[in-house]
């Protein structure tokens, strides 16, 4: 059992799959959750190893990133936003969210992002050949891991207030005695 009061999510996926906006909208209706961008921290905490141009991205330093993380999750209520899941420690997660989202939507979200040709395709690819889904199944319990389709607003919708009902469920099973 985790000493933590409130849990730790990592909600991942594709890059756009909808994992900030997700994020956002939980954060701004769960005031104990804080919304944990890792694109934000390795920004901010120059946790890197320097800028990659072809994908015109930052290659990121991950024991840094962790050592910079690693307070916060100590004391619960992340909801982590990165799109990969395999560096966080098991002992940390009490749920992996993997957003999806269907070829056309995700084309249409990457070209408007004036994403590098290289980088549009090998996110195409990596959401068909369900990268993420695979990359959380190796790293955490079958238990813990839910797939969600973020085709549209309504499933923004219903996938929000579902997390919301698994962190009521979660806090009443955690309660302190
Ligand atoms: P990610 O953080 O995974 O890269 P974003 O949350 O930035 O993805 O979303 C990418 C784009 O797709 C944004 O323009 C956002 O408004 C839109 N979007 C995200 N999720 C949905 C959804 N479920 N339905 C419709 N549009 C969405």
């Amino acid at each position: 059992m985790p000493s933590r009061t409130l849990p730790n999510i990592i909600i991942t996926g594709t890059p756009g799959t909808g994992k900030t906006t997700h994020c956002e909208v939980l954060a701004e209706r769960c005031p104990e959750l804080r919304h944990l961008s890792v694109n934000q921290v390795v920004k901010d905490k120059e946790c890197h190893e320097g800028w990659d141009d072809e994908y015109q991205s930052w290659v990121v330093d991950e024991d840094k990133l962790l050592d910079n993380i690693e307070e916060h999750c100590k004391t619960g209520g992340c909801i982590i936003d990165w799109h990969a899941c395999d560096l966080f420690p098991k002992s940390w997660i009490d749920l992996v969210v993997v957003l999806r989202v269907d070829s056309a939507a995700h084309y249409d979200r990457l070209s408007s992002r004036n994403y590098p040709e290289v980088k549009l395709q090998e996110n195409i690819d990596s959401e068909i050949m369900e990268v993420l889904l695979q990359e959380a199944r190796d790293s955490y319990e079958e238990e813990i891991i839910v797939e969600l389709t973020s085709n549209s607003t309504e499933e923004l919708e219903e996938n929000v207030e579902r997390i919301q009902a698994w962190l009521k469920q979660w806090k009443e099973d955690n309660k302190s005695e």
